[in-house]
C-alpha cells in the first residue's frame, strides 16, 4: 500500500512530490496525460524565481521531476481512470490497475479553454498562446499588432499586460459589454493600444501555409461582416476547465468544477488534499501552484503522522 499517491506532475504535483519524497514517504507521482503540466506547453518561463535568464517550461519540469526522484519519488507514467474515496485505504485505479493509498493529494490542473479552431491548434506555439504572463514578452509579439479573445477578468489581465510590449491590441469579444470586473474592464479599456472588437468571433487563424500567425478572420455576429486582422499573435483567455470531473460528486467544488479545500489544502473527505489550478481560479501561476504543493504536501505528512500515532 502506498503513503501517498500525488495525481498530477505540473508545478504542484511535483513540489508536492520533492517536499514529501524528502519526508521519507516515497510518493507515487502519476503523470496524466500531460507529463509535466502546462508549463510544458509554453516557451520560455521568465517570471519563475531563481533563473534571471528564464528556462525553457520543458525543461523546467524535467528539472523538478529530477530533484524529486532524487529524494525516492516514483513518477510514473499513468492515467488515472476511477477513484474510491468513501474507504479507506483510499482505491485508485490506474490504467486498469489498482493502487490502495492512505492519502492522495489532487494536482491534476487546469486546461486553457480553446476556441475549436484547426487553424488555431496547428499554430499553437507558433503565435497562438494561451499565456500572455509566459508569452507575452517574446521578440515575436514585441512591437507587433496582437489579438486577444475573450471578455472576462482573464482576456481584461491578459491585454493589459501586453500593453507593454505590443503596438496595439485588439480585444475581440463576442458581446458589446465585457464580463470582466468594472475595474478590470475600464483599467483595460483606458489604455490607448488596447482596441475592442465588439459582437466579433474568430473564424480561422491565418496562416497555416506559412507555419506562422499572420492575422486572424473575424465575423460580426450581429451584421455578419468579415474582415482580417492583422497581427503577429492570437492570445486566447476564454476560461479554464479544471481537471476535475474524476472528483465530481465525492470531492468539494463550485460550480465550475474547482476544489474547495477546507482547511489549508484538506478537501472534505480527510487524507485526500489539493493543490495547484484545480484549486486556483485567481491566480494560476507556476509559484503559486508550486507553493500550493509544498502545503499539501505538509498537510498530508501531518495527517499521516497522526494517523500512525
Ligand atoms: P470567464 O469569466 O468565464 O470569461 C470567459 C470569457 O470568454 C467570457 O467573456 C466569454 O464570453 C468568453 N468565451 C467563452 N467561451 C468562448 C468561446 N468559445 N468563444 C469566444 N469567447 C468565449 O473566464 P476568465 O476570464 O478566465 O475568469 C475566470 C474566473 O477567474 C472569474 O471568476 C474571474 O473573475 C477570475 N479571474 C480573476 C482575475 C483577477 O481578479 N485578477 C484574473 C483572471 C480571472 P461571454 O462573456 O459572452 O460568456
Amino acid at each position: 500500500m502506498e503513503k501517498v499517491v500525488i495525481i498530477g506532475t505540473g508545478c504542484a504535483g511535483l513540489t508536492a512530490a520533492l517536499y514529501t519524497a524528502r519526508a521519507n514517504l516515497k510518493p507515487l507521482v502519476l503523470t496524466g496525460i500531460l507529463p509535466g503540466g502546462l508549463l510544458t506547453t509554453t516557451s520560455v518561463v521568465e517570471n519563475f524565481p531563481g533563473f534571471p535568464e528564464g528556462i525553457d517550461g520543458y525543461e523546467l519540469m524535467t528539472r523538478m521531476q529530477k530533484q524529486a526522484e532524487r529524494f525516492g519519488a516514483r513518477v510514473q507514467f499513468g492515467t488515472v481512470e476511477a477513484v474510491e474515496l468513501s474507504r479507506r485505504p483510499f482505491v485508485l485505479t490506474v490504467d486498469g490497475e489498482c493502487v490502495e493509498t492512505q492519502t492522495v493529494i489532487i494536482a491534476t490542473g487546469a486546461s486553457h479553454r480553446h476556441l475549436g479552431l484547426e487553424t488555431e491548434e496547428k499554430l499553437e506555439k507558433k503565435g497562438v498562446t494561451y499565456c500572455a504572463t509566459c508569452d507575452g514578452a517574446l521578440p515575436m509579439f514585441r512591437n507587433q499588432p496582437l489579438v486577444v479573445v475573450g471578455g472576462g477578468d482573464s482576456a481584461c489581465e491578459e491585454a493589459t499586460y501586453l500593453t507593454r510590449f505590443a503596438s496595439v491590441i485588439y480585444l475581440v469579444h463576442r458581446r458589446d459589454t465585457l464580463r470582466a470586473s468594472k475595474v478590470m474592464a475600464s483599467r483595460t479599456l483606458m489604455h490607448q493600444q488596447v482596441k475592442p472588437v465588439w459582437d466579433s468571433v474568430v473564424t480561422e487563424v491565418l496562416d497555416v501555409d506559412q507555419d506562422k500567425v499572420t492575422g486572424v478572420r473575424i465575423k460580426n455576429l450581429k451584421t455578419g461582416g468579415k474582415r482580417v486582422l492583422d497581427c503577429a499573435g492570437v492570445f486566447v483567455a476564454i476560461g479554464h476547465i479544471p481537471n476535475t470531473q474524476l472528483f465530481k460528486g465525492v470531492i468539494d467544488m463550485d460550480e465550475a468544477g474547482y476544489i474547495i479545500p477546507r482547511k489549508g489544502s484538506a478537501t472534505n473527505i480527510p487524507g485526500v488534499f489539493v493543490a495547484g489550478d484545480c484549486a486556483d481560479q485567481i491566480y494560476r501561476q507556476a509559484v503559486t501552484a508550486a507553493g500550493m504543493g509544498c502545503a499539501a504536501a505538509i498537510d498530508a505528512e501531518r495527517y499521516l503522522a497522526a494517523l500512525n500515532q
